[in-house]
């Protein structure tokens, strides 16, 4: 994967610049050390010293080392600077390129792989908190159809239209995610099923209408349906066996004729 592959790269560059400071780091301790052994040489000399022309070369001799340790420090100042302006760039790349590596690239929604994650947190949040929390499945109706009929760029638009609608119809919270195909996932934390139901719906009736938030695919496609599952989670459910029970309802949606939302009930299973 290319995205998870500069994510390691970058992660790979800020370890060999930490490995870079901690070199500077300890030549300049060494460098200390080495000032104070020479300061207690010279105060030893000192001592012996019986007039002013050995007393002038102490004091020079003093003089030079002070502004050696000087010059160590002012270049340590700079080459931390520098250090720190490239590891706040490198910090930049990272998250940029962990973004990228969460996303699925044609619909610029999350992967699968940012799905595991996201509901894995939110289910642990939900049982921490016992605050509600749903998941939706959704998958267009005979989408291969618009395939076969139109070409497979015109079903990547479609695809592209979809997630973007599921996207503006979501709060900041929520995640999108596609799921495989032309399957997507929807987290919604903090939502009790009415909510999630009603949320469905409202994507459901959109699609239909509209084929999308891009008013033209209805114009180009004809009329475009999704099938919705949805499920609420329960007390020490873990995501996989919510994901089981939304899928489920998603493919009763589908066996029930298709362009409805179905909801995961104590009478489903
Ligand atoms: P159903 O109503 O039962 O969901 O029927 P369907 O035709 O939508 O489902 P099916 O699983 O038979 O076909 C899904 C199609 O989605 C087949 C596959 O080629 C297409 N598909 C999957 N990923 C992509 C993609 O990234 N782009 C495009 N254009 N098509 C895709
Ligand atoms: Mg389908
Ligand atoms: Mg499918």
């Amino acid at each position: 994967m290319r995205g998870q592959a500069e994510v390691n790269a970058v992660r790979d560059e800020l370890e060999r610049q930490l490995g870079r400071l901690i070199v500077l780091i300890a030549g300049q301790l060494e460098n200390s050390k080495d000032h104070v052994a020479s300061l207690k040489d010279t105060s030893a000399h000192l001592a012996s010293v019986t007039n002013v022309s050995e007393l002038r070369e102490v004091v020079q001799s003093l003089i030079s080392k002070n502004e050696m340790n000087e010059r160590q420090t002012r270049d340590l100042e700079a080459r931390l600077k520098e250090a720190q302006d490239q590891t706040s760039t490198l910090r930049q790349r990272l998250i940029q390129a962990e973004k990228l590596a969460s996303l699925d690239p044609l619909t610029s929604v999350a992967n699968r792989r940012r799905f595991e994650q996201f509901i894995a947190a939110a289910v642990n949040n939900s049982h921490a908190d016992g605050t509600p929390l749903c998941l939706i499945m959704t998958d267009i109706d005979h989408f291969k159809k618009v395939n076969d009929t139109y070409g497979h760029a015109a079903g990547d638009r479609v695809l592209k239209g979809f997630a973007d609608l599921l996207s503006q119809s979501v709060r900041k919270g929520d995640l999108v995610a596609r799921f495989g195909g032309e399957e997507f996932a929807v987290v919604l934390p903090q939502t009790p099923m009415g909510d999630a139901f009603a949320i469905a719906e409202r994507i459901r009736s959109i699609f239909e209408l509209h084929g999308g938030s891009d008013e033209s695919l209805v114009g180009e496609f004809g009329r475009l349906t999704a099938s919705f599952g949805v499920a609420e989670i329960r007390e020490g459910e873990p995501p996989s066996a919510l994901i089981q029970r939304a899928d489920q309802m998603l493919y009763e949606a589908k066996y029930k004729g298709r362009n409805r939302t179905m909801i995961w009930s104590s009478s489903s299973g």
